[in-house]
């Protein structure tokens, strides 16, 4: 096992630094080429897989369950008592917007209807709302914390409002007090898109802890991975009308079926999704679950450094997180200031990429994408906190693997860039 797990390893690609780019902007004649390699290059949010991982996947494929099974089980279970959910309970399923279209169908959400979304926000928050035939309404979000503005959401709603989908960007919890009543007060559907919030607590309750959705994210860059996968909190009756939903309609799973003394009946009690984990996918989450709170410690201990660095220069403001909430710390998002500035974000970024710093943006606001925009039209000035924070923000590197050499790196580079830039 030993030697495989290293054979392994020693194949994985070498990762680049991921250098996206998003949406509209100018090109800019890079003012500093580079003259040799970067001293050191930093992905942006490569996965953190070890051998337990490793070792845990090949237990799998030697196993008889490769899709889900035993091990999608346990993970349930592990991931439903690390946050503490009602009866300890989630279900895993392939991605988080999987679980965001689930929470949408057992909620009935469909034509006619519509779902408030902040803009700023990944694309998949408004376009199961999309698929769901409903209509996903945008608005702004609060300028210290980027999440949906409370007030700008009771603004939005309408005779047709159904849900609300917080979003808990970077992994800042969205003020759930304020949404509960403007829920209550409209008869809205909650479903929080939690992609970013593993762990985060807002008043001392984990997100996914509560009753209504929570839909989570284990993509490659997110705090805890399965490559793919998700998973969908709840009360256990709506986890109960979740689950048929996640495997075409079924009413019993393939695993109660073809088990040791499973028997061959199901019937199909809705036009389900497929949207079931895989084993190999849990045997992955198994293993990162318990490494969770080290990787946070991590995360801590670098956005701290990356804190105090940054506080020094006044061309750039640092997140801020309120006292009455725990971050997941999933993104490390630095605003420009750009009366201080002679440089837009988009120079800042190549800088920072010929430097070796894969950096990014999150995110495009929905109402300035293509799509949405040609779909339902928005001014300029619609939604100016996102747009103005879009325009000046820079997600820097943030993931456990980075270590202190890494970080005095990236704080040096931008320290360097913000006083060669500054206005
Ligand atoms: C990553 C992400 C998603 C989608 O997650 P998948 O698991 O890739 O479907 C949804 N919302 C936000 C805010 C995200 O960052």
């Amino acid at each position: 096992m030993r030697d495989e797990t290293r054979a392994v390893v020693s194949h994985l690609p070498v990762r680049t630094a991921q250098h996206e780019r998003v949406g509209p902007h100018t090109t800019t004649t890079p003012t500093f080429p580079p003259t040799a390699p970067p001293e050191r290059t930093i992905p942006f949010a490569p996965p953190s897989i070890g051998v337990e991982e490793i070792a845990e996947v090949i237990d799998s494929l030697r196993s008889h369950w490769i899709t889900t099974g035993p091990k999608t089980k346990a993970f349930e279970a592990a991931f439903g008592a690390y946050l503490g959910t009602p009866n300890d309970d989630a279900m895993m399923v392939s991605s988080c917007t999987a679980a965001l279209q689930i929470a949408l169908a057992v909620h009935g959400i469909g034509p006619g209807d519509e779902v408030i979304v902040p803009t700023l926000t990944f694309a998949s928050t408004a376009h199961v709302v999309e698929h769901a035939g409903a209509r996903p309404v945008f608005v702004d979000v609060l300028p210290d914390t980027l999440c949906i503005d409370p007030e700008a959401a009771e603004r939005a709603v309408t005779p047709a409002t159904r849900a609300i989908i917080p979003v808990h960007y970077a992994g800042h919890p969205a003020p759930m007090d304020a949404i509960d009543r403007l829920a209550e007060r409209y008869g809205l559907a909650i479903i929080e898109d939690a992609a970013h919030a593993l762990p985060a607590s807002y008043h001392d309750t984990r997100i996914g802890a509560r009753s209504n959705f929570a839909a989570f994210s284990f993509y490659a860059t997110k705090n805890l991975t399965t490559a793919e996968g998700g998973a969908l909190t709840a009360s256990p009756d709506l986890l109960e009308a979740a689950r048929p939903l996640a495997l075409h309609g079924m009413s019993r799973d393939a695993w109660k079926r073809y088990g040791v003394g499973g028997s061959w009946s199901y019937d199909v009690i809705a036009a389900g999704f497929k949207s079931n984990m895989t084993d190999l996918q849990a045997a992955l989450g198994l293993q990162q679950l318990k490494k969770l709170d080290g990787f946070q410690a991590r995360r801590r201990a670098v956005v701290d450094r990356y804190d105090e660095a940054f506080a020094l220069a006044p061309a750039l403001e640092t997140p801020i997180v309120h006292d009455d909430v725990e971050s997941a710390l999933h993104l490390y998002v630095l605003r420009l200031r750009p009366e201080r500035m002679r440089v837009g974000r988009d120079t800042f970024i190549d800088a920072l990429a010929e430097r070796g710093i894969g950096a990014s943006v999150h995110f495009l606001p929905l109402h300035m994408t293509r799509f949405y925009q040609s779909k339902h039209g928005y001014p300029d000035e619609a939604f100016p906190v996102a747009r103005d924070a879009y325009e000046r923000m820079i997600s820097l590197p943030l993931h456990p693997g980075l270590d202190g050499d890494d970080v005095q790196y990236v704080t040096d580079t931008v320290m360097h860039l913000a006083q060669r830039y500054a206005a």
